[in-house]
């Protein structure tokens, strides 16, 4: 049977003006957080886990799990920090919820915040998108407004505040640690973990960091409960998520379904590959996971599975090709990303990101030697696991993946620039 899509976060993005606390109320806003001031924390927390919601910033660690990990109170403050720093490469789903229908993500920090008794919680934006800041801004405006944030919240007694934070854009600030680092002032840099957030986070205080479709979906489950999440999705993947397609599909965009759908069942609505074309390679959640072929059109995308085929379900940021994309020549784009973002602390992404890009321009170029192709894989080798923070180990994936399963386009990469067998004119992407 066909799997459907489930617009759950998605349901009123077309609505005029979807982005106010009025369209917001009029589909069940901020019901939840009523409930959620009505029941105790652990039982909040016990909700959390029983749902098996998973992290949805890419790594898949359970939320309910996290919220667990956090100490008994001590009477200091404890922070949650929200990561709408959006930037691994072809994701592009917080950025459209926050601009779509802010109140969930709002709501879902209310909710969060009371969860794991916080009364200061922060979201971290990336810096470029100033248009998100504003829509952010007016929202939590609206909602201090209308006494879902701000002191004694629906009559509770329960305060909190919440601050929006734009970054200065750098990818590295996504990673927790070095966003934490961001808010307090300092260069954002990954920090040696353990100790987790969890234990000392923002100011060394004991802090939950969530991505923004995680916390989005909160209110929802609260609303309609955890075994309603569970009947969609799989047994470890449970309940749905934003998937975002682009490039060479017909309809490129947000599709939100059950976690395990398909890449042939999301492309089907999403009108197909573009006319007269055929796959040639896709990316299961960004750059940073390693690239699938055409032979991997029915794996289901759920965590186990994707990772059961070598790759990683990560952002779920499916980057669409076809076969008039040169991979050496998109292969090349990442690692000069990967290069450019590298913030530099650890010498094996540092310098071996470094080392990648000249070898991928050589090979882009048709000037590539003999041995370039186990240089890259040998660099590889070197990075994956013997760097500080995840960003190292994913910039690997695209190349050492693409290498296994398009070998003789790098071999090509000897004598012939990518330009010659796949002319530019024929692709809309580069
Ligand atoms: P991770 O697996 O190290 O950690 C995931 C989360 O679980 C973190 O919040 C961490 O604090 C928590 N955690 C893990 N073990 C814990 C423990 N023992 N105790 C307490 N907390 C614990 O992954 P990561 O380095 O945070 O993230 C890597 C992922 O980020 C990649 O899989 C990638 O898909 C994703 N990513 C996303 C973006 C984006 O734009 N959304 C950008 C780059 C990378
Ligand atoms: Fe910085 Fe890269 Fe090392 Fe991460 S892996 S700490 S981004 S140099």
């Amino acid at each position: 049977m066909a799997t459907t899509l489930t617009p759950i976060l998605t349901k009123f993005w077309d609505a005029p003006q979807s982005w106010t606390l009025a369209t917001y109320e009029d589909n069940e806003g901020y019901q939840a957080l009523n409930k959620a001031l009505g029941m105790s924390q652990d039982d909040l927390v016990s909700m959390a886990k029983d749902s098996g919601l998973r992290g949805r910033g890419g790594a898949g660690f359970p939320t309910g799990m996290k919220w667990g990990f956090l100490p008994k109170p001590d009477g200091g403050p404890r922070y949650l920090v929200v990561n709408a720093d959006e930037s691994e490469p072809g994701t592009c789903k917080d950025i459209p919820l926050m601009m779509a229908a802010p109140h969930f993500l709002i709501e879902g920090v209310a909710i969060t915040s009371f969860a794991i008794g916080c009364n200061h919680a922060f979201i971290y934006l990336r810096g470029e998108v100033v248009h998100v800041y504003r829509r952010l801004m007016r929202a939590v405006e609206e909602a201090y407004a209308a006494g879902h944030l701000g002191k004694n919240i629906h009559g509770s007694g329960f305060d909190l505040d919440v601050t929006v934070h734009a970054g200065a854009g750098a990818y590295i600030c996504g990673e927790e640690t070095a966003l934490l680092d961001s808010l307090e002032g300092r260069r954002g840099q990954p920090r040696l973990k353990p100790p987790f957030p969890a234990v000392a986070g923002l100011y060394a205080r004991p802090t939950v960091v969530n991505n923004v479709e995680s916390i989005a979906s909160v209110p929802p489950i609260l609303l309609h409960g955890s075994d309603w999440f569970k009947a969609m999705g799989t047994e470890k993947s449970t309940g749905f998520g934003i998937f975002s397609l682009s490039g060479h599909v017909t309809r490129p965009g947000q599709y939100e379904a059950p976690m395990g759908i398909t890449l042939r069942e999301l492309v089907d609505m999403a009108g197909g590959i573009r006319d007269g074309h055929r796959l040639k390679f896709w990316t299961p959640g960004g750059s940073s996971t390693p690239i699938f072929t055409d032979a991997h059109w029915d794996v289901p995308l759920d965590f186990e599975s994707v990772a059961a085929e070598g790759s990683m379900l990560g952002t779920r940021a499916l980057q669409i090709f076809d076969e008039t994309v040169s991979v050496v020549r998109a292969v090349s784009r990442w690692i000069d990303f990967y290069a450019h973002e590298s913030c530099g602390k650890c010498t094996p992404c540092r310098e071996g990101t470094f080392w990648l890009k000249q070898i991928m321009t050589r090979l882009e170029h048709g000037q590539g030697t003999q041995d370039d192709i186990d240089k890259l894989v040998d660099i590889c080798d070197n990075i994956l696991g013997r760097s500080f923070c995840a960003l190292g180990d994913g910039a690997t994936s695209p190349v050492t993946s693409a290498v296994k399963y398009f070998r003789e386009e790098f071999e090509a990469g000897m004598h012939s620039p990518w330009w010659e067998a796949f002319p530019p004119e024929r692709s809309v992407l580069f």
